[in-house]
């Protein structure tokens, strides 16, 4: 049986049109009366740590499927949609999966860099100078347009170490922002309070900004742009991902929530997440390293977004009330049989179904295994004792392969900025600065491996983990940066002017 090969134009249409599982309520309103950002830390909604997937929980298998509509939902219409008749077949073929050699270009950052380059170098590859040019004009602006009180222009020196002082603070896990300048020794930070005084950071975090409020479009306007507050930074940080990374094989794609309350016109409500409340991205991420090369924010379909050049072949998980699902895999008396570790396949024009019994039913598509090989997956049992449960090639390489975007939301969660604000796309945009982050981290990594492809003894870079190296980005960033008055400089030029006119 041959296998059916999917543009990645039809992935994006899977993905970026895929039908919303939420509550996609609009809400009317201002966002930019000028609202304060509170600070402390918000609670941490429980999060599955476990990378490995366990097909038993709902919410997780959930996450990574291919999207195709519901068989009775067409909110729009009310009308029951209707898909041509699939003729599902049995999979009488047994054949080793063979699959394709990779032919792309090398994996890893597209650029070479010195050997033992800083963490800044790689941040800076992706984090372009044309976002920070945005992020000090566009801030300027919005604080004249404001009108705020003594307000003083901000410089791309002083920009940079405001996100330096984000990052440092997340390492520095301080509890609440204000604590940095507090008298009470205990909990204060001498070295944050160093770089700005408390209220010109609250100036900063309270005005900065991405686009400018005047040139956007009304609402009711058909350009208007749901996502204009953040939209800069999303397409030079996506072209910018791409254009310094190039994929491995295997990619997974999947969906991540960013969570934030208060009224955000892209809010979805996903009740089988963690975070149950939030922005919605679909992303691409490579599988063996987890750098996210491509993301959209769930806004509805995005225009010219769809890429070409290479094909890709698909596996995904898929629910049973979904249109076109083979109805030979629903029959009741047939589940009912199924122990755990036991399976049942059909396949049409190169497309299997599988659906394979864990601890409950899992059904899975693919275009890529025509065939079900066996295999085994680890499974713990009550008492700690771990046994071996049969499973076809699908689930091994789906298990393999889709954890990418959790692997990268997980990693980048450890040191993320992390704080509340009334303002819904600044969630937002901390998410994607701690994203390019990671990236910039994940690029360092590949360097360090080729780096130090000779022998151990000649390594010539030391190996650095994520900690140390957002250590180093934030001491980078910040420099000798300080918005406090230095009066001793100022009082010795002085001195040396005086000196210089007296007769
Ligand atoms: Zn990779």
């Amino acid at each position: 049986m041959a296998s059916r090969y999917t543009s990645l134009d039809e992935i994006h249409g899977i993905i970026f049109d895929a039908p919303d599982d939420s509550d996609d309520s609009i809400h009317s309103w201002d966002e930019d009366s000028n609202e304060e950002i509170s600070d402390p830390h918000e609670a941490e909604d429980v999060q599955n740590q476990n990378l490995q997937r366990d097909f038993g929980n709902e919410e997780m298998h959930s996450t990574s499927e291919i999207r195709v509509p519901t068989q009775n939902r067409n909110r729009s219409s009310g009308k029951r949609q209707t898909v041509p008749e699939i003729n599902w077949g049995d999979l009488d073929e047994v054949v080793n999966v063979a699959y394709p050699e990779f032919s792309g270009p090398q994996h890893g950052p597209v650029h070479s860099f010195d050997v033992d380059s800083e963490p800044v170098v790689f941040f800076d590859q992706l984090f372009t100078d044309e976002l920070w040019d945005l992020l000090v004009t566009k801030t300027n602006r919005y604080a004249r347009q404001a009108n705020v009180n003594n307000w003083v222009d901000t410089t791309q020196e002083e920009i940079r170490c405001f996100i330096g002082f984000l990052f440092g603070t997340s390492i520095n896990k301080n509890s609440q922002l204000d604590d940095i300048w507090s008298s009470d020794w205990v909990v204060a930070s001498p070295a944050f309070a160093h770089f700005f005084t408390r209220d010109r950071f609250w100036a900063l975090l309270s005005n900065i900004h991405l686009a400018d409020n005047e040139k956007s479009v009304d609402r009711n306007h058909q350009d208007y742009d749901k996502l204009y507050k953040i939209r800069p930074m999303v397409t030079i940080l996506k072209q910018s991902f791409q254009t310094n990374y190039s994929l491995g094989q295997n990619v997974s794609v999947d969906e991540a929530v960013v969570k934030g309350k208060g009224r955000n016109p892209v809010k979805q409500y996903m009740p089988m997440k963690p975070k149950k409340r939030g922005s919605k991205l679909w992303c691409i991420g490579c599988s063996c390293c987890a750098h996210l090369w491509d993301f959209q924010l769930y806004a509805g379909k995005e225009k010219g977004t769809a890429e070409q050049g290479f094909g890709t072949y698909t596996v995904g998980t898929l629910r049973s009330n979904r249109l076109g699902y083979p109805k030979c895999l629903t029959d009741k008396s047939l589940l009912k049989t199924m122990k755990q570790g036991d399976h049942h396949s059909t396949t049409t024009e190169g497309i299997t179904e599988t659906v394979w019994k864990d601890t409950k039913d899992v059904s899975f598509l693919s275009n890529v295994h025509s065939s079900m090989g066996q295999d085994n997956v680890s499974r713990k049992k009550q008492g700690g004792s771990v046994v071996a449960i049969t499973a076809p090639t699908v689930v091994k390489d789906y298990n393999k392969n889709m954890g990418a975007i959790d692997k990268n939301d997980q990693l980048k969660k450890t040191y993320a900025i992390d704080r509340k604000s009334k303002k819904w796309w600044m969630s937002i945009f901390f998410h994607l600065l701690d994203v390019c982050r990671l990236n910039s981290f994940i690029m360092h990594q590949q360097c360090y491996l080729s780096w130090n492809s000779g022998p151990v003894e000649e390594d010539v870079a030391p190996r650095m983990d994520q900690k140390s190296f957002t250590s180093k980005l934030v001491k980078s960033l910040c420099g000798t940066y300080t918005s406090r008055k230095l009066w001793l400089p100022l009082f010795v030029t002085q001195f040396h002017i005086s000196l210089c006119i007296r007769p």
